[in-house]
Order: structure tokens, then sequence, then C-alpha cells
């Protein structure tokens, strides 16, 4: 952990070239590096100074590695791994070095093993869960100071609750990443209904972790806690082993679905969203124009549909440049989205040009909005003093009476006319059956 600085690693071979490239290996992970070439000298030098984890190739000068491991083990510090690197991982060996307390036998060949087990082993010593909001749950005192210690020594932040009602208050005013259990608790209530709080949402099962701690250890039991939801058992007296690899796996896992759920979140958004300028995109238009059409076709409500082009805007790009150009699309997409209500919608459809769905909004209504914001953008937005300004085109969707394209095809024309008489302007065209049906 930070105060204590490196984990100190003992890597024991009798190679020049292998040597160099396993203590890279091994650097790469910040790990210091003590280099023994042979059994002797590795476990003189285990007595002098302990390590944090070996490894080790499995021919030796005086020996081999599944040897090493065992003569090292009283020495090395408390659940040191022993990795031992060979050319040849036969099943017999494999097995020969598992019986003998080797953590795990790793192919020359394929050293990428090797990181991988390294990056776990370093995360559980690492402070990727300092910090973690614990709650013990848990009625006997020694039992409370000995746990909290536990987990304080460990970097996670604990709170105590000596009984259920305890807990809950907690709960109402406090986020959890852990929740470590006593089953047995005195105020009548048991763990078990409070693990049953705890369990009301699927995600639960990671979201908000939980270890038991019971005297108990019949296999009844234990299924019993398994079915309720429970991730983790330990019988007490804990071990801070035992409960500090559970508790930190379980935060680790909590962390890392709360990152993917992040960025899932990041995505979903991205792609609905214009990266210029905030507002949704034309394929967020199709989706939600989609649904607003859905609707009205159902409620037989209006649904009210613009189309803005700013004027000119070629120019703006030629005469100040793209990135001010830029700017404008912003501050357009801005003054539009300020001028409607939440349960319309503003998207860029492409360009310089935008589309606003009116839900529940009739012919008058669409008149005036395109109004309103053809003057805001005029009165708000300027490039180099000079206005900037937009042209609406504007109809109502039938959506009883036509596809929503025909009518998007309208409010286009109505833009066109707009453009056409003199820009800075707002053409509303009503959906006319006898003209839709000769076009
Ligand atoms: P009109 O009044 O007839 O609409 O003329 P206009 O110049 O606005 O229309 P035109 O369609 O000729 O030009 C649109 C310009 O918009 C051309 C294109 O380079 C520019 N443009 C499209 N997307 C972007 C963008 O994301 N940023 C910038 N700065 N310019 C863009
Ligand atoms: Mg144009
Ligand atoms: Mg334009
Ligand atoms: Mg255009």
């Amino acid at each position: 952990m930070g105060e204590r600085g490196p984990l100190e690693a003992l890597l024991v071979d009798p190679g020049e070239a292998s040597g160099k490239f396993l203590t890279r290996t091994l650097e790469r992970f910040g790990l210091a590096i003590y280099r023994a070439h042979d059994m002797t000298s590795a476990v003189t030098a285990a007595q002098e100074r302990g390590f944090d984890v070996v490894l080790t190739t499995y021919i030796l000068p005086d020996g081999d590695g599944v040897e090493l491991a065992e003569r090292l083990r009283p020495w090395l510090r408390e659940a040191a791994p022993v990795i031992l690197v060979t050319a040849d991982a036969t099943p017999q060996l494999i097995e020969r070095a598992f019986r003998t307390g080797v953590t795990d036998v790793f192919s020359r060949d394929d050293l990428g093993h090797l990181e991988n087990f390294l990056h776990y082993f370093l995360a559980q010593g690492s402070d990727a869960v300092v910090g973690a909001r614990v709650l013990l749950v848990e009625d006997s005192n020694t039992q409370q100071r000995n746990v909290r210690a536990m987990l304080e020594r460990r970097g996670f932040v604990v709170d105590v609750a000596n009984s259920v009602a305890a807990a809950r208050h907690l709960l109402t005013e406090q986020e959890y990443e852990l929740f470590v259990i006593d089953l047995v608790l005195s105020d009548g209530l048991s763990g078990i209904s409070l693990i049953r709080q705890l369990r009301r949402r699927p995600e639960d099962f990671v979201l908000q972790p939980v270890i038991v701690m019971t005297g108990f250890h019949d296999a009844a039991r234990k299924s019993e806690l398994y079915r309720l939801g429970v991730n983790d058992y330990v019988l007490k007296p804990p071990q801070d082993v035992e409960l500090l690899a559970r508790a930190h796996n379980l935060v680790l896992i909590r962390r890392l679905y709360q990152q993917v759920e992040e960025r899932e979140q990041l995505l979903r958004v991205m792609a609905v969203t214009d990266r210029l300028t905030g507002v949704a995109n034309r394929h967020a238009y199709e989706e939600v124009a989609n649904r607003y059409y859905e609707r009205a076709k159902h409620d037989g409500r209006p649904l009210g549909l613009l189309v803005v082009d700013i004027d000119y805007f070629k120019r703006i790009n030629d005469r100040y440049g793209h990135a001010r150009g830029d700017e404008v699309l912003v501050k357009v997409a801005r003054a539009m989205s300020q001028q409607v209500r939440a349960s319309d919608f503003v998207a860029r459809f492409g360009g310089e040009e935008f589309v606003v769905l009116l839900p529940n909004c009739p012919i008058e209504c669409v008149a005036r909005k395109a109004e309103t914001i053809r003057a805001t953008v005029s009165q708000r937005v300027f490039v180099e003093g000079g206005a900037v300004t937009v042209s609406v085109g504007g109809t109502v969707v039938e959506a009883r009476s036509e596809p929503l394209a025909a009518a998007f095809e309208r409010a286009d024309r109505a833009l066109l006319q707009a453009k056409e008489r003199g820009r800075n302007r707002v053409e509303v065209v009503p959906f006319s059956p006898v003209e839709e049906g000769r076009g």
C-alpha cells in the first residue's frame, strides 16, 4: 500500500539474457527487484528480507524451482505468490509444483499469462479500492473493532452499525460500496432482513455487494445465503487475507461495472447528439420524428414541423473562416433551443439546417414559433458585428392523412419560398388535401 513503497520481488534465474528479460517484465509493473542466480543465494536473501512475490525459473544450478518454493515459503511475507517459469510445463511438473506451494506455473513461450497474473496480483495490493466506503453491521464490540481495523488498514472507509435499525438509518444518508454483515444481531432482526432490503434490483448483486460473517458452517445455511443473493461468506472470526481479498474483489467489480455503465451512457448520448452544437443529430431526429408521428396519428393532435436554414452561411464561412461559421452554428442552435418547450425537439439535420418538432401545435402555433425563432436569431446572433439570420419553412403534419415524408417535403418547399422571397423570413404552408392528392 501507498506508504510502504514498491512491492519487493525476488527473481531467481541463472540465465543472463532470460534474467534480463524477466527483470524488465517485473520492472514494468513497478516492482523492486532482487536478483538471485541459484537456490542457495535465493534462500539466504529471503531469510534476510522477506519479499512480496517470487519469480523463479525451473532449472537452477543447485536444485529446481519447485524445491526452492518449498524452502522459501516460511521466509516470505503473508500470501506472497511464488511463480514458476519453465520451458517445459508438463502436467507432472505442474502437479508437483502446486502440491509444493507454487502459486502458478507459466510457460516461457507465453509470458502474456504472467503479465496478466502480475496485473491482478498488483491490483490486489494497490490503491484500486482505497477510500471505498464499507458498512460493517456487527453487534459484538470485539468483532467490530477487529474487522474495522482490518478493513481500515487496507484503506477502506468504514461505518459501523450495531443493529439492523442503525444500518437502515445509515443507508438513508450514505451510499456504500460494500456491506459486511454479521448474520445474528441482537436487536431481534437478523442480518437476513437487511440483506433482503439490499437485494431489490438485479444489479444490486454488483452495486451493493454483501459479505456475510457467521459462526455457522453448514451447507444448508450456506446455500440459503447464496440464494438470498449474498456475494460471499466468511467464518467468524474472519481471517485478514480472506476477508480483504473478497472485499477487494467485490469493490473492484462494482467499480468496473460502474465504469462500463458510465461509458455506455456516454456512448448512448454521443450516438444521438450533434458534436458541434449539442442538439440532437439527424439520427436522433429520425427516431424521435417517427415516435411523435405515431403518437400524433394515435391521438389526432397536430404535430408542427419547422425547417430552419441559416441565410448566406457559405458567405460567413468564406469571409470569416470555418471556425467562426462553427460558432454561428452553436449560437443559432442555442437560440432555437431556448425558444422551445421541453416537449419540442430541436435537431441539426445537416450542415446549417435544423429541424424542430412541435407536438400538439396547430398551424397558428407553428407560425408563431417560427417567427419567434427567426426574430430571436436575428436579434441575438452576430458575426463580426453583422446580424445572422435564418429562413424558416413550417407546416403541420396531418398524421392521419399523410406520411411524415410528405409533410417534411412541404416544410422544405416552404423554406425554399422563404429563401426566394428574400430570406430572414417565415413561410408556413398547411396541409391541403386537394394539392397533396395531385402532387
Ligand atoms: P442560403 O441562404 O441559400 O441558405 O445560402 P447558404 O450559403 O447558407 O447555403 P449553402 O447551402 O450554399 O451553403 C451552406 C454552407 O454550409 C456550405 C458548407 O460549407 C457550410 N457548412 C456545412 N456544415 C458546416 C459546418 O459544420 N461548419 C461550418 N463552418 N460550415 C458548414
Ligand atoms: Mg442552403
Ligand atoms: Mg443556408
Ligand atoms: Mg442549407
